[in-house]
């Protein structure tokens, strides 16, 4: 079974050329001049014309059904890889996570448990390491053998996901070793503590005291010395969600001395700011995220960050909690509102709207949003280019059309939307994944099972 995209305008990371996209069965057989349609007779043809034919995004943050302060997240696989798929992403890596005392190789089979047979999308997983000690350090090469091939350490969340700065280096150093990519959530969660409790005992409760008592300079620490480590260890580092100037600054010196040091943002430091977070009653608690939203004036910054390389990759760090109830938690105390924002849907939306704004090139776009991902993450050719071979996960995207953000419209399964009446030009039209149609003509037509687990190989980045 064939299928011909045509008239189209291809969008890579490389650049933007008009040209049709034939599909066999669930690869692309060949990227083709306009017209030249030879071997192409008896396909099905889907209509591109005035429309962006791009690889489908590729997002490597994403936590579904996580555990947090006595909660999950609210979407499932199932719900959360659907919402995914509408707003064009078609690969998510999501977190597993190692519980205190459990072995790596337990947290893998419960998540597998978990995503097996219900993701609408291809999807991998990245390890949670939250207990460093011998038995783990050896299971993290059954990890890379069983398609694992990136960790992430927290230097924040201390009694819950936090390793010391020595379990850091023991795991940097078996991730050296075995070719493994450390991915880091760097902020001083100690110092950020002790804030957090003298807020607190203050009697500063609401949720904007989420955001002052994690300062960008405690990011910015956590960031050099996450840095600092790796360097020690010579193993390369990926740092996770970064949000603030400072860090970026780290970042980007590590980056002009040659380190192997990467790092993503999330669109909510892109677009929402701590005025967000500051919203009056309990409003604020949609915002609360780790680390917090910024001040604005940190946008510009990330923003050139992402068109300098310093910022290599855009992800979501999707990570839902309904507000009606689960936010609730965290009512008169801060600290206990579960910690993430709705995102998954709108990747693609939100970084199109940086083109439209001149932030960023249509092949930056491209480049960020999926061929990078997926380079960064062992995925490419397989993910992340429109290339004869390749996996044929496309988007064919309307940049014309207006759609409004909102939670009456979205498909996440949470009950607010953080970016709530933002107004958005262009609009994903028909998404595919491996040859499969997921959405078209503003319906979904994928199924559950559809998306399979992707065995990675190591970072491609690394010399
Ligand atoms: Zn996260």
């Amino acid at each position: 079974m064939s299928i011909l995209i045509s008239g189209g305008t291809v969008v890579s990371a490389t650049g933007a050329e008009p040209a049709d996209v034939l599909i066999a069965g669930e690869r692309i057989a060949a990227v083709i001049k306009p017209g030249f349609t030879a071997g192409a007779s008896g396909a099905q043809v889907i209509d591109a014309t005035g429309k962006y034919v791009l690889p489908g995004g590729v997002d490597v943050h994403t936590h579904m059904e996580m555990p947090f302060g006595g909660t999950f997240s609210s979407d499932t696989f199932e719900t959360g890889t659907r919402a995914a798929a509408w707003g064009g992403t078609t690969t998510i890596i999501d977190f597993a996570v190692q519980p205190k005392g459990t072995s790596l190789l337990a947290a893998l089979d419960t998540w597998h448990g978990k995503a097996d047979g219900n993701c609408a999308i291809d999807y991998g997983f990245h390890m949670i390491v939250s207990d460093v000690n011998e038995t783990t350090l050896k299971e993290m090469t059954a990890c890379v053998d069983a398609g694992v091939t990136s960790f992430k350490l927290f230097m924040a969340y201390p009694g819950v996901f936090y390793a010391t700065d020595g379990e850091i280096l023991l795991a940097m150093q078996q991730a050296a070793r075995i070719g493994a990519l450390t991915m880091m959530h760097a902020e001083n969660g100690i110092a950020i503590d002790q804030l957090v409790a003298q807020a607190l005992a203050a009697g500063h409760t609401e949720p904007v005291h989420h955001g002052l008592t994690r300062p960008p300079e405690l990011e910015a620490e956590a960031t050099s010395r996450a840095i600092t480590l790796a360097a020690v260890t010579g193993a390369p580092l990926y740092i996770v969600h970064l949000s603030a100037a400072p860090a970026l600054s780290a970042v980007a010196e590590a980056r002009d001395a040659g380190s192997q040091v990467f790092a993503e943002t999330c669109p909510q430091y892109l677009y929402l700011s701590l005025d967000d977070l500051g919203r009056p009653g309990f409003e604020g608690a949609k915002y609360v995220c780790s680390p917090p939203l910024r001040t604005a004036e940190h946008q510009d910054t990330l923003w050139r960050g992402l068109r300098a390389n310093d910022l290599s990759v855009v992800s979501t760090d999707h990570c839902p909690f309904c507000f009606a109830d689960q936010k609730q938690l965290g009512r008169g105390d801060f600290a206990k509102i579960p910690n993430g924002i709705p995102g998954v849907e709108h990747r693609m939306d939100l970084l199109h709207q940086g083109v439209v704004a001149g932030r960023l090139s249509l092949s930056r776009w491209v480049e960020v949003a999926s061929t990078t991902p997926a380079r960064m993450f062992g995925l490419y050719p397989r993910k992340g280019v429109l290339a004869p071979g390749s996996d044929a996960d496309i988007v064919i995207y309307d940049p014309t059309a207006s759609q409004e953000l909102s939670a009456s419209s979205h498909h996440m399964n949470v009950d607010y939307s953080a970016y709530e009446g933002m107004h958005i030009t262009g609009r994903v039209d028909t998404v595919l994944s491996r040859g499969a149609v997921l959405v078209e003509a503003g319906e979904y037509r994928g199924k559950l099972s559809h998306g399979s687990f992707l065995a990675r190989g190591a970072c491609q980045y690394l010399t």
